[in-house]
């Protein structure tokens, strides 16, 4: 790994500015990586335009899950939902900028997971969902 990307994950990490839960809030959804034991919940508020008003997570996991968590939330606020329902996986992989292998891949992306099943209203998250 990168040390320079490294150092952005464990700050993130260790200092997320994005950490909490909204309430009241208009979105809610929590799911869990059973191959790492990482879980996240994501609330959002949402404007009158249909836009992220704000948005925090919490949850417990490595430290890619909860940075992935972290610098996902901070680039959704001020965004339009519409824009949101079309990020994929090379939104978080930009973000964190390293090559993850298949199990790590998962952590990464069990945010990005659970934001979009919470802004689609989806009963459940799938993997199609960060594809
Ligand atoms: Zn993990």
């Amino acid at each position: 790994m990168d040390d320079l990307y490294r150092e952005v994950i464990i700050e993130h990490y260790k200092n997320p500015g994005y950490r909490g839960h909204l309430d009241p809030h208009d979105i809610q959804f929590e799911d869990n990586n059973p191959l790492c034991g990482d879980h996240i919940e994501i609330t959002i508020q949402t404007d009158e335009n249909e836009k992220v008003a704000d948005a925090r997570f919490d949850g417990h996991g490595c430290a890619i899950s909860q940075a992935s968590a972290d610098l996902l939330i901070e680039s959704i606020i001020g965004k339009p939902l519409d824009e949101v329902k079309q990020l994929n996986k090379d939104h978080i992989l930009e973000m964190l900028g390293i090559e993850l292998g298949p199990v790590r891949l998962k952590c990464a992306l069990l945010s990005l997971k659970v934001l979009k099943a919470g802004v689609y209203g989806l009963g459940e998250a799938s993997d199609d969902l960060v594809e």
